[in-house]
């Protein structure tokens, strides 16, 4: 898609989607900049939907929850209009993709090769899921049957961050909609852009008006007025931790169900034994994959010291040749930051690094690239798991290089983490793999592969990476309520209060 069609597909002003159609946001809503984080330019405005809007959209969703169109429709139905909803973002991921990179500087190649597949996929997950999960019967009583049934619980809050905008929504989005829930959409207010034509292409597919709304605005006035609203059932939350947390403590009050899937600072341990240059390639993409800017990304490097020199020296050229550049150039690997409150931050990690005696390998400052938020792809040789550069989530493409002398220690040091969401292991090893496997305490491990994600299963953190998982049957238990139902078999003599005699 052209660029200059491309513009007259964004709205000067974006407001918020209720009932199946654009609102005209409040007279004194505040507008909020979009901004092209590759040019620095303003995009267009979007109009910050303040808590009597939040609460707007709340209540349509559940008049459209209790009026059953959607809660009570035929899984055959709801299964029909997802796979809809799939050809459509599979039709139109071309302009999906141009969309979602020019607020979030993502590289095209990526957002073609991994984001817009995944949205797509989220939707024919769950379609099928919906048309394959049976639910359970207990017959061992002879005079009872029971049965468990699964039902909507009602409207879901959903919240997204920034770093995959469409891939993060809709697995939220696909999951509660599935399963006959209605539901309220607060991405970024960074990143609004693709959900403009998304709200159009659940239409188009035959999701029923009011089942799908979406706000937009700030974390603390939009999303804070979402999580606060009594009818609001459940809240789905991926983000940082601290956001998490807030998060948490306020849908805690209200007694709401919360998922909350949070930051990381995961360890990619190489061992003296592993594929090398599977492993190097493999760590340039866990660790500058998106930016950097990844809640899973490998930003604990831990190298065997028996091999780290060569590693280090396969990897280093690599990281040093990675080609930085506009997102819409399909040879960019690494594009922009987000914005320049993150460029800002990231700076402060290499900064602090060199304070710190931290060995700067490669990169470590803004990258020679104007207008816009370049940093370096950047590589430091930490002395010990204590620096900052190794405790805190940088979120940026920033890669933190330990040694180890033992798997052991490769694995108390992995572990020696706040977070705890995913982690790789490399190693030709079949016992040290399976101890990994044993002794991680991250939600996730990867053995010999980048990242992989399988939607069936469970995907989440251990420690302050989250509670609660997403995929297949743990997104079925968060977003329905279970029922138990007792049926006797036959009319057998009812229990009486008292004996009669
Ligand atoms: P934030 O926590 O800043 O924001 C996430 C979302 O929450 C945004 O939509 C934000 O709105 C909103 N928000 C912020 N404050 C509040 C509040 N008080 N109440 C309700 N909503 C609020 O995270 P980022 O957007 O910066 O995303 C990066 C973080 O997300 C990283 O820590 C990363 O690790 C994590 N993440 C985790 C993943 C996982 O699966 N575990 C996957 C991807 C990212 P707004 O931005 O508009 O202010």
């Amino acid at each position: 898609m052209q660029a200059k069609n491309l513009k007259n597909r964004i709205p000067e002003r974006i407001g918020s989607w209720q009932n199946g159609r654009w609102v005209t946001p409040a007279a004194g809503a505040q507008d909020l900049p979009v901004i092209n984080p590759a040019s620095e330019a303003v995009i267009c405005l979007l109009a910050e939907d303040d808590s009597a809007s939040v609460d707007s959209a709340v209540a349509i969703a559940k008049a459209t929850f209790q009026s059953g169109i959607w809660s009570r429709a035929a899984v055959s139905e709801r299964k029909g209009v997802l796979l809809k909803i799939r050809d459509l973002v599979v039709e139109q991921a071309e302009e999906l993709a141009q969309l979602e990179i020019l607020s979030t500087g993502i590289p095209i190649s990526q957002a073609r090769r991994r984001h817009l597949p995944r949205a797509a996929m989220n939707f024919e997950f769950f379609a099928e899921f919906i048309s394959q999960t049976a639910d359970r019967l207990y017959d061992q009583n002879p005079d009872y049957l029971t049965l468990v049934r699964h039902e909507p619980v009602g409207v879901a809050g959903l919240i997204a961050p920034w770093n995959a905008p469409l891939a993060l929504a809709t697995m939220k989005l696909a999951g509660a909609i599935a399963f006959g829930n209605s539901c309220v959409l607060k991405p970024s207010e960074m990143t609004p852009l693709p959900f403009v034509r998304l709200m159009e292409i659940l239409k188009i597919a035959g999701v029923p008006d009011g089942v799908v709304n979406l706000v937009n605005g700030r974390g603390p006035v939009t999303g804070q007025a979402l999580v606060a609203n009594a009818d609001v059932d459940i809240i789905a939350f991926t983000g940082g931790t601290a956001t998490g947390r807030a998060i948490g403590e306020l849908a805690g009050r209200g007694l709401k169900r919360v998922v909350t899937e949070l930051g990381g600072k995961s360890a990619n341990i190489v061992c003296a034994d592993a594929d090398i240059e599977r492993a190097v390639e493999s760590a340039v993409l866990a660790g500058f994959g998106n930016n950097g800017q990844q809640c899973l990304a490998g930003t604990r490097l831990l190298l065997q010291r028996s091999i780290a020199a060569e590693f280090l020296d396969l990897f280093l050229t690599r990281v040093r040749s990675l080609r930085i550049g506009l997102p819409s150039d399909a040879t960019t690997e690494i594009g922009p930051l987000i914005s320049s409150a993150q460029l800002e931050r990231i700076q402060s990690f290499g900064n602090d690094a060199r304070n710190d005696g931290v060995e700067i390998l490669a990169g470590g400052k803004p990258a020679d690239l104007k207008p816009g938020y370049f940093f370096e792809p950047t590589v430091v040789h930490a002395q010990s798991n204590s620096q900052r550069v190794c405790c805190e989530e940088i979120f940026g493409p920033f890669v933190t290089v330990l040694e180890f002398d033992d798997f052991d220690e490769a694995l108390s040091i992995a572990n020696d983490s706040e977070y705890g969401l995913v982690a790789y292991v490399w190693t030709n090893n079949l016992g040290q793999a399976m101890k990994a496997a044993d002794e991680l305490r991250t939600g996730v491990v990867w053995i010999n592969t980048p990242v992989y994600r399988e939607l069936r299963a469970p995907f989440g953190g251990f420690k302050h990476s989250g509670v609660g998982r997403d995929g297949g049957d743990w997104s079925r238990s968060l977003f329905t309520e279970s029922k138990t139902i007792s049926i006797p078999r036959q009319d057998f003599p009812l229990a009486q209060l008292a004996d009669s005699k």
